[in-house]
């Protein structure tokens, strides 16, 4: 390993041990676990979804319920193997009987902690995972309708939006439309990604 990936690892393991500590907004106060996210610095293709549930809440680990089955569904398609990517929420800790999260929440949450893991982790591509995700990652100006399964950019990165794997499952609509994303993806991965090491 590097000096520098040994470094942003370490870096990584110091935003993981704030997250578990904090409280700087109110939903600090009724979680049982935060989830800071889990994958390695330096991971090729960074996936920010919405907030915790239930099963994310009581273990500590990002899409380890039925979402978390269908997202590996979804991460083969891709030719991808879930512990090479980057996992995290917009919101590390879950919400009151599953509300999105708060605007407040969401930039407290933003600028405290997602920053900083998408600087440390470099990832040449972001995958946003529901219209919250896309939001947190690229700001107000884009409907996921308008720009789901096509490349954007933000902060200089590039940034694929799909929907969120809880309505994969629900709507065969969504699922179809997912499933050509992460073809999408999988061909951008082929083809090559630019990557900030
Ligand atoms: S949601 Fe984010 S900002 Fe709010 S308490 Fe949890 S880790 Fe802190």
């Amino acid at each position: 390993m590097t000096r520098a990936r040994a470094e942003r690892e370490q870096a990584l393991t110091t935003v993981r041990r704030g997250i578990f500590q904090c409280r700087k907004c109110r939903l600090g106060a009724g979680r049982h676990h935060a989830v800071p996210g889990e994958g390695p610095p330096g991971a090729q293709v960074m996936f920010v979804g919405e907030a915790p549930g239930a099963r994310e809440d009581a273990s500590g680990r990002p899409f380890c319920g039925r979402a978390g089955v269908y997202l590996d569904r979804m991460l083969a398609l891709a030719e991808l193997d879930r512990g090479a990517v980057f996992i995290t929420g917009s919101v590390k800790c879950r919400p009151p009987g599953n509300r999105e999260p708060r605007r407040d929440e969401l930039a407290t949450c933003r600028e405290a902690w997602l920053k900083r893991q998408l600087e440390l982790v470099a990832p040449g591509l972001v995958v946003t995972l529901g219209g919250v995700g896309l939001a947190q990652v690229a700001g107000p100006d884009h409907t996921l309708a308008e720009v789901r399964g096509s490349l954007i950019h933000a902060d200089g990165r590039p940034v694929l939006p799909t929907y969120h794997p809880a309505a994969g499952m629900r709507f065969p609509r969504v699922a179809r439309a997912m499933e050509q994303d992460f073809e999408t993806l999988r061909r951008l991965l082929a083809a090559g990604l630019p990557r900030d090491r």
